[in-house]
């Protein structure tokens, strides 16, 4: 099984900074309304541990990648019965947010060459 198979690579943890800044997320969490403190990125357990986060080599990390089961009208290109998100975890009440990997996906692709935050 292979969960990246439809995409280009692993999306990592600086990556999914980008989409988040691209996206102008609120840092502010609707079930418990703080917005001090991070939230939690679920990475890959298979990952390759790289750096520290003061490195900065931590963000070359992949994302975790979860398969939503889907029930009814099948939304996306997609030929199995999942769709494919990464979750975000509130640090204080532990909300948890999952966002789409096609939508993650579509922003790496349109991404002009020179922008990307390679490392
Ligand atoms: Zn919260």
């Amino acid at each position: 099984m292979d969960e990246y198979s439809v995409f280009n690579s692993p999306i990592t943890f600086q990556e999914m900074l980008d989409f988040l800044d691209y996206t102008q997320r609120s840092n502010k969490c609707p079930t418990c309304g703080q917005e001090d403190r991070d939230w939690r990125f679920h990475l890959d357990p298979g990952s390759p541990d790289i750096g520290d986060s003061e490195s900065g080599d931590m963000r070359k990390r992949w994302m975790a990648v979860f398969h939503m089961p889907i029930v009814g009208i099948q939304t996306h290109q997609i030929t199995d019965k999942y769709l494919p998100v990464v979750a975000i975890e509130c640090d204080q009440c532990s909300h948890m947010e999952f966002l789409n990997v096609f939508a993650i996906e579509r922003y790496r692709r349109a991404k002009p060459e020179g922008t990307k935050n390679e490392q």
